[in-house]
Formats: C-alpha cells, sequence, structure tokens
C-alpha cells in the first residue's frame, strides 16, 4: 500500500509506512532546533502544517520551543476563536451495543450493565432536563444494534428533540455521534436537520483497531476509517473526528489525526468541522490501566497545542471526561467547544437516583452547567450557546471560507454575547447573573465594529424584554 492522501482506501490515506516514516523522523529531529525555529516560523503564519511537520514539534524536548508552542496555540486560538467557549451536553439514547470494543462498557459481552434504550416520552423528558439547565445544542449518543438503534429510531429521535420547546428552551443544533452507516443513511441524518456527524477512529493503527474490535461490524476497519467520506457523499457538510487517546501510541494517533484532516480536504475541499481528544477513563468492567498507552497531563495539552498549530481552523472539543484542572489548562492552548453539566448514561438527566448504571465512562468534570458558566466567565471566557453557522447555511467550505479569513468572530462574538444574555435570563444563579452582565457589558466594547455593537445592544435589550434566538 502506498501513501496517497488523495484515495478513497483507508489503507491508502491513512497509510502505516507513512506514519511511522513520520514518527522516526520526528524522533531523529527532536532536538534539531534549527528544523523546529523553521517550523515554528511557518506555523506562524497560521495556514496549518503537514502531519510531518506538526510532529517534529509534538516530539521536540527543548523547554524554550515547547514554551513557544503553548504561546503560539494560544496566540492562534485567540485570532481565530476569540474568547469565547461554546457549550453542549451529550444525550444517550441507547446502550445496546452489537460490538466489542475492549475500552467501552457497552461492549456486547458486558453482562453487568444494564441495558436501556429511550422511548420518545422518555427522549422528550430528557430534552425539557437540559432546556431547563440552559442547553441548546446536543451531541446524541447510540451504541451500534441494527435491531434496537435503526437508524430509524435516531431520526425519530432528532424529529423529538428539536420538536421540543419548554418555556424559552429549545435545542438548537443536534450533533450525532452514531456507528458508521451508509452514504444513504448519512442522506436521512443531513435531511433530518443534524450540525456534525462525528465518528471518532479510536485508534488508526489497523492491527491494534483489530484487536480492540475483535467482534461486530466495527471490527471492518476500512469501513469504519472511509466513514467520513461516505458521510460527505451524502451531504453531510461539517463531520467531527477524534481518537481515544490512550489505546495506541500517542504520536502515532497523533499523524493519523492528521494525515486524516489532510484527507478530507485534499478530496472534499473541507477539512474536519471538529476534533475531538478524548482520554481512555475508567467505567464498569473498563480499568485504563488495562492500556500501556495512556500519556500523562502534560503531553496531552501539548498534543491539543500542537493540533491547534497544525489545523488552526477546525474546532476542538473537551469533555467531561477531563477533571477541570486539566481542562482550564486545555482550553487555554486550544479548544474551542466543551461539555457541561453532562450524564454519560441513559436517561441520565432524568433518573436522579440511579443515574451511574448505564454510564459510558467515569465523568470528571461534575459541575452543574451553571457552575461551568460560571467558571468560564471567572477564567475569562465568554460561555457561548450559539448554534447560528448551520442554521445560517455557514457549514463546509462556506464556513472554513469565514474561519480561515479570521472573519467568522466577526460572528461568534457577538453571538456568544447575546446566547449567554439568553442564558442569565432564564437558567443562572444570582452570581453567575452579576458576572454575566458584567462580562457582557465589558466585551460590547470588544466588537470592533460601532455599527455591530449598537445593533448587539438593541438585540440585548430585546432579549430581556422576552425575544429570542437572535444570531449574526
Ligand atoms: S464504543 Fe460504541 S460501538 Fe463500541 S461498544 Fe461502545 S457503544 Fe458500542
Ligand atoms: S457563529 Fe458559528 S462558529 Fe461561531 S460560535 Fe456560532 S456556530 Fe460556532
Amino acid at each position: 500500500m502506498k501513501y496517497d492522501k488523495n484515495s478513497l482506501k483507508a489503507e491508502e490515506f491513512i497509510n502505516d509506512e507513512e506514519i511511522n516514516e513520520t514518527v522516526r523522523y520526528a524522533n531523529e529531529h527532536k532536538d534539531d532546533l534549527e528544523l523546529i525555529d523553521k517550523i515554528l516560523e511557518k506555523a506562524k503564519k497560521r495556514k496549518g502544517l503537514d502531519h510531518r511537520d506538526a510532529s517534529v514539534l509534538l516530539a521536540c524536548t527543548d523547554g524554550s520551543r515547547i514554551r513557544k508552542i503553548y504561546d503560539l496555540a494560544e496566540q492562534i486560538k485567540k485570532d481565530f476563536y476569540g474568547n469565547r467557549i461554546v457549550l453542549f451536553a451529550p444525550l444517550y439514547l441507547s446502550n445496546y451495543c452489537v460490538n466489542g470494543c475492549l475500552y467501552c462498557p457497552y461492549h456486547i459481552k458486558n453482562k453487568n450493565i444494564p441495558r436501556k434504550k429511550l422511548t420518545q416520552e422518555e427522549v422528550a423528558k430528557e430534552v425539557i432536563a437540559l432546556q431547563d439547565m440552559g442547553h441548546k445544542r446536543l451531541a446524541i449518543e447510540a451504541g451500534e444494534d441494527p435491531v434496537n438503534n435503526p437508524i430509524k429510531y435516531i431520526l425519530e429521535c432528532i424529529d423529538t428533540i428539536y420538536s421540543i420547546k419548554h418555556k424559552n428552551g429549545a435545542i438548537r443544533r443536534v450533533n450525532v455521534n452514531i456507528a458508521a452507516t451508509t452514504v444513504d443513511d448519512y442522506r436521512k441524518l443531513k435531511d433530518a436537520g443534524i450540525g456534525t456527524y462525528i465518528l471518532f477512529q479510536e485508534t488508526y493503527n489497523k492491527t491494534e483497531y483489530e484487536r480492540l474490535h475483535p467482534t461486530g461490524p466495527k471490527h471492518d476497519y476500512a469501513w469504519h476509517t472511509e466513514a467520513m467520506d461516505r458521510a460527505m457523499d451524502g451531504g453531510i457538510d461539517d463531520v467531527g473526528i477524534g481518537v481515544l487517546f490512550g489505546l495506541d501510541n500517542y504520536s502515532y494517533e497523533f499523524a493519523g489525526l492528521l494525515m486524516h484532516a489532510e484527507h478530507l480536504e485534499a478530496v472534499h475541499g473541507v477539512g474536519p468541522h471538529t476534533i475531538s481528544v478524548p482520554r481512555v477513563k475508567r467505567a464498569d468492567d473498563i480499568d485504563p490501566d488495562d492500556f500501556d498507552n495512556s500519556l500523562d497531563d502534560e503531553m496531552f495539552c501539548r498534543i491539543a497545542a500542537c493540533i491547534r498549530i497544525a489545523v488552526p481552523y477546525t474546532g476542538m472539543i473537551i469533555s467531561t471526561r477531563e477533571t477541570p484542572e486539566v481542562r482550564e489548562k486545555i482550553i487555554r492552548l486550544g479548544v474551542s467547544q466543551i461539555s457541561g453539566g453532562s450524564r454519560t448514561s441513559v436517561g441520565g438527566y432524568c433518573e436522579e437516583e440511579r443515574p451511574h448504571d448505564t454510564e459510558q465512562f467515569d465523568v470528571s468534570d461534575n459541575r452543574t452547567l451553571d457552575e461551568v458558566v460560571n467558571w468560564l466567565m471567572r477564567a475569562g471566557y465568554i460561555p457561548s450557546f450559539c448554534t447560528a453557522c448551520y442554521r445560517e447555511g455557514r457549514t463546509g467550505d462556506r464556513f472554513m471560507e469565514l474561519c480561515k479569513s479570521g472573519q467568522i468572530q466577526n460572528c461568534c462574538h457577538p453571538n456568544a454575547l447575546m446566547t449567554l444574555k439568553e442564558f442569565l435570563l432564564d437558567y443562572a444563579s444570582e452570581d453567575t447573573v452579576r458576572l454575566g452582565d458584567e462580562v457582557i457589558e465589558r466585551e460590547i466594547g470588544n466588537i470592533p465594529s460601532s455599527k455591530v455593537q449598537d445593533i448587539v445592544r438593541d438585540r440585548l435589550a430585546r432579549i430581556t424584554e422576552g425575544d429570542r434566538d437572535f444570531r449574526f
């Protein structure tokens, strides 16, 4: 197999030999300060880096250069995303699954875990609970099971979610994280009005992949790895990729992740909309110590910084798998979206008594959404509930064009302020309201155009009077 980013064959665009070559090259040059400085200069142009150059930065051992990598990642994040952080929550629909993934408690052989699938009434209750927290953006999750979770069920759930309007609440964007499927199914998801289709590769190493997925349809490496191409053929413009760090060597995964991004850009003209950086976590029947590739917080943060530099215009997501301390550090280095107030169990937002029974992983950040919003503002960020882009048709290359030119901030920033105001009025605690109003007042002054400032002031006044859902 020969490396070819334009190929549609998994083993050619994620080519094992090319990844091993890249990791070898990065290790050989990890102390090559001249080369590292050259790569940093290139990165400062904010056009991204290819997987080879980015891998050299990841391998770098020189303290002063590592600081430069962090500083540059922070600067790029500010330039492209400003200080807004978009919030979302996962919604687990069903934990029935026919796959045998060794790192996930939903694997078919786990007989300890209760199996549960939400009815449409239960979906509606979960959505109301999520709306009552203040969420506007969800990522739905379901195991792979053609009998229990067919595409028809997923589509019904999406319909239910969008149909619920409780008090001032509304879910305005549903992202979907379900198993690799057919072009036809992806088209149906597109027609149902989904935001991003998310599918983690878990590991790019084919041998490891097949070992970790011993049974079930997910065992097929090519079917899984080529899923994003089918999703894009089905009309889904925005796709989210990610690996489960800890399953295989992080340098290998990092190169594979960037090669996947390069492939999507080369073939479809648009790279991934988001990259997620989950790490293997403890769960029922799962002990992270069983995976000997776990990586420490320092390297985890470095990976985030190098992703930020390599693909400046791709959103980066971190979940409540991580502790507040790690989240704080990594957000600064490039994360643009985080989950908050999450439950990772089926029906977990309503079932207060036993919400942990069906959890996919232990949540390390157990704060409420209000607490997360409050914390973000104290750390200097604007918590945002914005969902404007796909509703305004800014998806795929239209989105990327705005993002690459740095123009998207002109939408993100005012939208963050207006959606934060909605949250303050409808869901926030007293202290969060006080703090939030100060943040809004301060941040209006940071909108470059005085005309836009006036529009935002006018809309904020109308939101206070009861109007909702303004957007740029
Ligand atoms: S990771 Fe997904 S496919 Fe694998 S067992 Fe868990 S729910 Fe099923
Ligand atoms: S304007 Fe678009 S990119 Fe910016 S926060 Fe809203 S949805 Fe995201």
